[in-house]
């Protein structure tokens, strides 16, 4: 039976079991996917023996995702990019391997949704410099996206965050969100505000062009305070578990061999999770 699980500090609340566990349901395979605590004085430790501890590879949630790419021994250009891994595997020479599928999670689930996202030759807004906002990035400036603009409560890392792409993602204050992100092509919340009910965004959509999507990654709850002000003014808009259960799909090929579908029914059975928490 093939082992996978996910780690992190603390792990508790990650929904990758739920998810894993509907497609090993879904395709009869005989698997596992598993928690697992690990602190981050144990993290080199537990990746040295994930095969003697009969795992076939694992997901990597905070704090451990920018330490689990430095333990890779191969590193795919998708978590090189980003600095941080999100998914674990060991090849076929027993090669600790290591990529970050939150990027290809987002722009599909984006691609999904919103086919026309880059119908408008216009700007990306992006709130938030932290790791989630790399991955993001990382898939416009992939995706031919010629003006990224990012906003950041602290302007220094926002600054550092940009430097790492170069010219076409140019840094804004934290103060001009709304007023200089009314042309978007995209506006996507990165950050943790409006987890929980934790905060508002305070952006005023009243200006905005009619085709901008209004993107949120965060998914508890599933409709943010951002999203349910970009519908109130009409807004077409993009939550934060889609990105979730796509992010799932590389990994799961990886482990168990199979392409696993996102059907409905795994959305439905993940967002009555969250709307019960
Ligand atoms: P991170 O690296 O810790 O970055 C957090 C970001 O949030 C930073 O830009 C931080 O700004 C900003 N922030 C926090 N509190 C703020 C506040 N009160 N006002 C303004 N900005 C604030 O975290 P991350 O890994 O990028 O994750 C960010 C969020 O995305 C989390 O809520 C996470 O759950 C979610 N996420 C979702 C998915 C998905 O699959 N849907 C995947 C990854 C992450 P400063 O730099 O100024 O502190």
């Amino acid at each position: 039976m093939k082992q996978a699980c996910v780690i992190g500090w603390p792990v508790a609340h990650s929904r990758s079991p739920a998810i894993h566990g509907y497609w090993l349901t879904r395709y009869a395979i005989d698997g596992r996917y598993t928690k697992r605590a690990v602190p981050p004085q144990e993290l080199e430790a537990f990746l040295a023996s994930l095969a003697a501890e009969g795992f076939v590879g694992c997901n990597v949630t905070l704090p451990h995702k920018e330490a689990a790419l430095l333990c890779a021994e191969v590193r795919e250009a998708s978590a090189t990019a980003v600095g941080a891994a999100n998914t674990l595997w060991l090849d076929e020479r027993g090669r600790l391997s290591a990529a970050n599928t939150d990027t290809y999670g987002y722009m599909t689930y984006l691609a999904l949704e919103a086919p026309d996202w880059s119908r408008r030759d216009a700007p990306v807004c992006v709130l938030g410099a932290g790791g989630a906002a790399c991955a993001i990035i990382y898939g416009f400036l992939e995706a031919g996206v010629g003006e990224v603009r990012l906003f950041n409560r602290s302007a220094q890392r926002a600054e550092a965050l940009a430097a790492r792409f170069g010219p076409r993602v140019k840094v804004y204050p934290w103060e001009q969100r709304s007023r200089a992100s009314t042309e978007a092509a995209v506006l996507v919340n990165t950050t943790a505000v409006g987890l929980k009910g934790n905060g508002t965004l305070d952006i005023d959509f009243t200006d905005f062009h009619p085709d901008c999507i209004v993107s949120d990654i965060v998914y508890v709850p599933l409709a943010t305070g951002l999203i349910r002000e970009a519908r109130r003014h009409g807004l077409r808009t993009v939550d934060g578990l889609g990105m979730l259960l796509h992010q799932a799909v590389p990994g799961f090929e990886r482990w168990f061999g199979v392409r696993p579908e996102v059907t409905v029914e795994l959305y439905d059975r993940i967002a009555a999770d969250i709307e019960a928490a």
